[in-house]
């Protein structure tokens, strides 16, 4: 098994996985789905009463109920790095929540104004501050304040959504196109340039040639249009993946720990076995 990178941006990739099986493509799409810790907010705390600004008095009040609030902060991507947190439950701290564990956040607004996921402050660390600053999390109106402090965890999108780092996780089989150079010049192969919906062809020198074979969705309409000058098939030990994150982890972070927890679940696996035959 071997990976190709085909693209890998902040946000974004694309790879080629060769030589492999169509088991193991789909391990690890469910691998980048379900199975990649990231940090997201578990824990909200909404201060009660009046908050005095300025010799004003505003009042904690939103126009939405506290659960929604809450539930749009978890949604927010978290920065998330490895090397620094682990999961609260194998914490040295037993659970109880510690900087190597957890990370805090305060946000304190007043109104009139929109509560944005950038106005979260990171208690500590700046470079916690959350990347994505322009998700809308509340309208305040004049008199309306929040006082929020939000505390972040470690989890994986088995338990809630809100830890899903990668998303649009697909694939699909390497296409095979072959054109058949003898019939590569006939204007019905050469139709094929204009036709397929997806820009897999070119006329070069007179002929149709096969320039972005990836871009091919198999629809199979060259066949029929070239009279069988054009052959599409797949290719099962060859996939081709694409996938996009929250922001929490770049996407070379994500694909990197899918497979170490791919390599560690297989070596985990052959253990059990060897220790019961
Ligand atoms: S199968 Fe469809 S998408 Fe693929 S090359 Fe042919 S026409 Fe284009
Ligand atoms: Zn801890």
């Amino acid at each position: 098994m071997e990976i190709e990178i085909l693209e890998m941006g902040e946000m974004k990739g694309s790879f080629k996985l060769k030589n492999s099986s169509p088991a193991m493509a789909n391990a690890l799409r469910r691998t980048m789905l379900t199975d990649i810790p990231k940090m997201a907010i578990d824990k909200v705390e909404f201060h009660l009463g009046p908050i005095m600004q300025d010799d004003k008095e505003y009042e904690s009040v939103t126009p939405l109920f506290d659960e929604i609030i809450a539930h749009r902060l978890g949604m927010v991507p978290v920065p998330t790095d490895h090397q620094l947190f682990g999961y609260q439950k194998d914490c040295v701290c037993g659970g109880e929540g510690c900087p190597n564990c957890t990370i805090m956040y305060s946000l304190n607004k007043i109104g009139p104004c929109t509560v944005l996921s950038g106005d979260m402050m990171p208690l500590g660390n700046p470079d916690l501050a959350v990347k994505d600053q322009f998700i809308p999390i509340a309208e305040l109106t004049d008199g309306q304040a929040v006082l929020i402090y939000a505390t972040a965890v470690m989890g994986t999108a088995r338990t809630h959504a809100k830890w899903q780092a990668a998303f649009g996780v697909g694939y699909k089989y390497v296409p095979i196109i072959k054109v058949d150079e003898k019939k590569a010049g006939d204007a019905s192969t050469i139709k094929c340039a204009e036709m397929c919906p997806r820009g897999v062809f070119e006329v070069k020198s007179g002929k149709l040639k096969v320039k972005n074979p990836l871009n091919c969705s198999m629809c199979k309409e060259c066949e029929s249009t070239s009279k069988g000058a054009v052959l599409v098939g797949a290719d099962d030990s060859n996939f081709y993946f694409k996938y996009e994150t929250d922001g929490s982890l770049t996407a070379k972070q994500v694909l990197d720990k899918a497979m170490e927890i791919i390599a560690t679940q297989s070596e985990a696996t052959f253990s059990h076995i060897n220790e019961a035959i």
